[in-house]
């Protein structure tokens, strides 16, 4: 048994980016030595990376190398398959931990509140990312694509792009990629022919990128429309981008623009473009048959910002499948403050607080990435965030104001999660199952085949439910 008791120990909850861009700040501090432990829901790490991130972006996936490295720290632990809330709480942590960093992201979504949206075909985009992604959450879910012919994508941010640009992609240019193989045959039976994204506001004021929007107009077998009216701005707008100089705002209108010209080009399936509406209703006996949707004017509000407001002009659209992708958001954890209204745990600079804008603080307790400011930014927009919410805990720890817990022995934790689940996970068996889903790509041609269920994953480990997990 070692002597550890100086040991300064800080567990994070959660594997996305942001708790890996805290681990590394953490684990670089040269004055004390910092010893983290990660604990993870599922078996796999890197949260949305994974689990998010479209499978046709192979390159931002790419960052997992290196979360990679951050994890071969010696100081740096993974408890996979570990649920924070069920399996350990904070009060099992609070004993063995200096602090506890929340990093679980927004794990839900948010609903339209118009009435038919419960019908069957009526899906939040949050279900289809994490079904064509394998997510072990998401795996039973059936989007039959057979005789859908129109599908609705509400809004017009970059999640939505992705779900757009899935639907209308070839199985030629998907199968490279590590789309869930259920997925990968699904989509290869679909009959969609036409895409709709639609937008509550204007073309200045859409969510999306501009690689994004570009990718949209080069797809090999889907054309893009954008129609003139679709296109322009109104006189709002134009003042409005022209004084806030949005460079990437005035370049997503100038690529609108491109496209309003270009017509069809004969490939199979369409992508239309529609700003300025919202949808009303959702039609349908026993599924999606249509969509009731208004037409919107923009107007500068109190703040001198741009919002929609519904005119008395609406359309009828006939639509078989609807994916809304109006924003995730945050879901409360046992024990841990909770702020409902923003969908995330209230604090102040990543110091986790009793309360909304109240001044009590949870002593050792702090939040980073989509939990702690809400569900935006791109992944690297989390490296700051986490550095910020590090940083509260480096000067807490100076000040002597953080958790005191009883027993910080390395195997007094292990032997914590042990006894809760035998079946955790360590970074090693990640790495074993890491190298099976690649040498299972690359015997196929594919980047990697992916497990999608826990049950397989520990299979695959030869793990029986009184095993407990080896290696670091
Ligand atoms: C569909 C989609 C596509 C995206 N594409 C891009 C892109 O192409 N480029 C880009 O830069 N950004 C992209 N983003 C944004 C990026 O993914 C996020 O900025 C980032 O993942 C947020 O990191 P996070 O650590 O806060 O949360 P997450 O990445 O969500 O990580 C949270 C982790 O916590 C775990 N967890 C949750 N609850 C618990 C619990 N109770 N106990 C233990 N573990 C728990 C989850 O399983 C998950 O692993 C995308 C986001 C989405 C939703």
């Amino acid at each position: 048994m070692t002597n550890n008791a100086a040991q300064i120990r800080v567990a994070i909850i959660g594997s996305g980016p942001s708790g890996f861009y805290a681990a590394d700040h953490l684990l670089k501090q040269r004055e004390s030595k910092i010893y983290v432990d990660m604990f993870e829901r599922l078996p796999t790490p890197f949260g949305l990376v994974r689990g998010g991130v479209a499978p046709d972006h192979a390159k931002i996936k790419s960052v997992t190398k290196l979360y990679s490295r951050i994890a071969s720290h010696e100081r740096f632990r993974f408890f996979g398959n570990i649920e924070f809330g069920t399996v350990v709480s904070r009060f099992d942590l609070s004993e063995h931990y200096h602090g506890i960093i929340y990093a679980v992201g927004a794990q839900t979504d948010r609903k339209l509140g118009i009435p038919g949206e419960d019908l069957p075909n009526s899906y939040a985009a949050t279900e289809f990312v994490g079904w064509y992604n394998g997510h072990p959450d998401y795996h039973d879910y059936d989007f039959d694509l057979s005789g859908i012919k129109r599908v609705a994508v509400i809004g017009v941010g970059n999640v939505a792009m992705d779900v757009a640009r899935i639907l209308a992609r070839t199985p030629e240019e998907l199968y490279g990629t590590d789309i869930a193989g259920y997925a990968l045959e699904t989509l290869r039976h679909s009959d969609v022919e036409e895409i709709t994204i639609m937008g509550r506001r204007g073309p200045a004021q859409a969510a999306f990128t501009n690689p994004e929007i570009k990718e949209l107009g080069e797809m090999a077998d889907a054309d893009i429309i954008v129609d003139c009216e679709n296109a322009s701005l109104d006189e709002l707008s134009a003042t409005h981008l022209k004084k806030a100089r949005d460079r990437s705002a005035i370049r997503n209108v100038k690529i609108l623009q491109s496209y309003v010209d270009r017509g069809l080009t004969g490939k199979s399936r369409r992508i239309v473009m529609r700003f300025l509406v919202s949808p009303n209703e959702i039609i349908g006996t026993d599924k999606v048959e249509a969509m009731k949707i208004v037409m919107n004017e923009l107007y500068l509000d109190e703040n001198g910002n741009l919002r929609p407001r519904a005119t008395s002009e609406y359309e009828t659209l006939p639509i078989d499948m609807i994916f809304r992708s109006v924003g995730y958001r945050g879901v409360p954890l046992r024990d841990v403050p909770f702020y409902d209204r923003w969908g995330t745990i209230p604090n102040a600079d990543g110091r986790v607080l009793t309360r909304h804008e109240g001044r009590e603080r949870l002593t050792g307790n702090y939040v980073v990435g989509w939990i702690k400011r809400g569900p935006s930014g791109i992944i690297g927009t989390n490296k700051p965030d986490a550095i910020e919410t590090a940083n509260c805990f480096l000067e807490d720890l100076l000040n002597g104001d953080v958790l005191q817990p009883l027993d910080t022995r390395d195997e007094s934790i292990v032997e914590m999660v042990r006894m809760r689940k035998p079946t955790f996970i360590s970074f090693d068996e990640w790495k074993i199952l890491d190298d099976i889903e690649l040498r299972r790509g690359a015997e196929s041609g594919r980047s990697r085949v992916k497990f999608t269920t826990v049950e397989e994953m520990l299979e695959a480990l030869g793990k029986v439910p009184e095993m407990a997990g080896a290696g670091k």
